[in-house]
């Protein structure tokens, strides 16, 4: 009965442990700063199909800003090809 209890606290330590690493590295880096200093993301509409997405989540071209790489291929819709 003992060795169960002690199965179970191990158990135990180990899922705090993975809980607490899994935080840090969510919260690590850049983020981890204060949060005032992170300035909020800019949000653009992709150029092909209107769909706003963040910055750093799309493409940059010259024709403008797509959603992904995909409609960036395709190109800017309301040029009119
Ligand atoms: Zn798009």
């Amino acid at each position: 009965m003992r060795n169960l209890l002690i199965f179970l606290l191990v158990l135990g330590g180990i899922w705090w442990v993975r809980r607490a690493l899994k935080r840090v590295q969510r919260g690590g880096g850049r983020a981890g700063r204060d949060p005032r200093l992170n300035e909020p993301e800019r949000v653009l509409a992709c150029a092909h199909c209107g769909v706003h997405v963040p910055e750093s989540e799309g493409v940059w071209d010259d024709s403008g800003f797509y959603c992904c790489e995909g409609h960036r291929r395709l190109g800017n819709a309301r040029r009119g090809d």
